[in-house]
């Protein structure tokens, strides 16, 4: 079987041929330096992927911060990492570059906030779900 891929690894874009049987992966052509090559293996045998999502904080001006890993995890273990995200308990204030989790499920990777959330009295706080706020 043929798979084709877009190597991300740099902005050139390579697509790969990647020829794969039950062994494995038999040949990859369409790669112009060696980083494509690995970037298909990796692709072909255990897929990585940068997390970006959302955790919920208390006390802020939003009731959300958005977050994502500083490098890439495996993709299988994405659904375990959006548990763990979903049970984290965040006070405001929180920084952008913040680094909530150190090391999210042995992988090396941590998890930081892309954005600043503001402690803010409770009057100042933006509705958990807007669309059930009344308009003013
Ligand atoms: S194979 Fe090499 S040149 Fe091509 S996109 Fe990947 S890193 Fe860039």
């Amino acid at each position: 079987m043929i798979r084709e891929l877009t190597c991300i690894s740099c902005p050139i874009g390579c697509r790969l041929q990647v020829e794969v049987s039950e062994r494995g992966v038999e040949k990859i052509e369409g790669n112009r330096c060696p980083r494509g090559e690995a970037y298909a293996r990796e692709e072909i045998t255990d897929p990585k992927r940068i997390l970006t999502t959302s955790v919920k904080v208390s006390g802020g001006d939003y009731p959300l911060v958005s977050v994502r890993t500083d490098k890439p995890i495996p993709k299988r273990l994405i659904p375990a990492a959006m548990e763990v995200l979903r049970a984290l308990s965040l006070e405001a204030p929180l920084e952008i570059g913040q680094v909530l989790v150190p090391d999210l499920l042995g992988t090396g990777a941590r998890v930081i906030a892309t954005r600043t959330v503001r402690r803010v009295s409770q009057e100042k706080r933006m509705p958990a779900w807007p669309e059930t706020a009344t308009p003013r």
